[in-house]
């Protein structure tokens, strides 16, 4: 199974997609990575046209750290959002788009079942991939609360 690439950003204004842009390149400068050093940055744009953005932070004891997807997206939480239009992630590689990993990927889930998720390489340029053609047939908040 191939999951369906998108290069547009339709669901954004040209001002909207100009900031979360640059938003989501800045994020990096965020990170605690003194272990990896691979820096990470995360720029949610909520349903209220906010952006918020966060960074991984690692930790001494391994698997104590966090993503940047589940920073920025607790930091969201705890700033009264939990809908969200569009979430963004960049890295410091310049061939590879960055990608969500697994956990980030269910956590991301949990408040966005289908939000489109935009990778950016080092450069800016971008693609963009459905939340749930990233985690198809996935377990969310209605399996327990029966929505
Ligand atoms: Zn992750």
């Amino acid at each position: 199974m191939t999951v369906p690439i998108h290069k547009d950003h339709t669901e954004l204004t040209e001002d909207q997609f100009n900031t979360l842009s640059e938003e989501v390149l800045k994020a990096k400068s965020l990170s605690y990575s003194p272990y990896s050093k691979f820096r990470v940055g995360c720029t949610i744009l909520t349903a209220s046209n906010e952006f918020i953005s966060g960074a991984n932070i690692e930790n001494a004891s391994y698997g104590a750290s966090i993503c940047a997807e589940r920073t920025t997206i607790s930091k969201a939480i705890l700033s009264g959002h939990t809908t969200f239009k569009v979430i963004a992630i960049s890295s410091d590689q310049e061939d590879d788009f960055i990608s969500p990993c697994g956990i980030c990927r269910q956590v991301i889930r949990e408040f966005a079942k289908d939000v489109p998720v935009y990778m950016f390489k080092s450069s800016g340029e971008f693609i963009k991939v459905y939340m749930n053609d990233l985690l198809p047939l996935s377990f969310g908040p209605e399996n327990l609360l029966g929505e």
